[in-house]
């Protein structure tokens, strides 16, 4: 069971339970379970996903997102998507609906990437142009979680020991604000997340690459 801490949307009948459980008040006051909630999970990449679907699976009902403009390479862009499918198929082989994942793909806007992070090239990660970076791909996530009724969503970007959660979970719960959409703040990394998911993406044949998704992160190792 996960414990994470909800940002829950205002108004609405619906709430989510500690178990990852749809539940509603019935005319006496009573809770009743409505199924599992829905969540989408943005992800980068196979390898960052493995850990964080291991753990949110038992509880909730996945559909990864994989919208990702910041990488910009599309040759990178279509490796990273076809090992996350590779990963997702894997996993799936042994459930059963609804344990099984579903993926989605966002659109590839890399001119709109470049335009908001591009000036900040010449930064190293960890710069502002990273803040700029969470912001277009959590505002996006939160936008389509509620545009496509999902009870909420999360970011496998917590699992990454080179990002910061505590900025990335500010951005995401002011978008769960702005669109009224649950959003389920977990440091994957915690838990010994991040080793978890190394061990995954080695025992399910990923490729790992050594960077973060941007051409200019990837000229910081040449
Ligand atoms: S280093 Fe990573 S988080 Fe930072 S701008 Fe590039 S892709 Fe985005």
């Amino acid at each position: 069971m996960t414990n994470e801490k909800k940002a829950s949307p205002q108004g609405g009948g619906i709430c989510c339970c500690g178990d990852g459980k749809s539940a509603y008040m019935d005319m006496e006051g009573g809770e009743k379970q409505l199924g599992r909630t829905k969540v989408l999970l943005p992800s980068c990449c196979g390898t960052c996903s493995t850990a964080c679907i291991e753990r949110l699976a038992p509880d909730y009902e996945i559909t990864v997102f994989f919208y990702n403009p910041n990488i910009n390479e599309k040759d990178e862009y279509e490796k990273r998507k076809a090992n996350q499918i590779k990963f997702i198929e894997k996993f799936n082989e042994t459930k059963q609906a609804p344990f099984k994942v579903s993926f989605m793909e966002g659109d590839y806007d890399v001119d709109r990437y470049e335009t908001v992070c591009g000036p900040f090239k010449d930064e190293p990660e960890g710069s502002h142009r990273c803040e700029l970076c969470f912001r277009l791909r959590l505002e996006k996530t939160a936008m389509t979680a509620a545009m496509r009724n999902f009870d909420s969503f999360t970011t496998t970007l917590t699992v990454s020991p080179h990002k910061d959660y505590d900025v990335i979970s500010s951005i995401a719960r002011k978008y769960a604000d702005i669109y009224k959409v649950g959003f389920l703040d977990i440091d994957f990394k915690k838990k010994d997340g991040f080793r978890r998911s190394v061990e995954l993406s080695k025992k399910y044949e990923l490729y790992r690459q050594n960077y973060c998704g941007c051409t200019w992160s990837k000229w910081w190792l040449e």
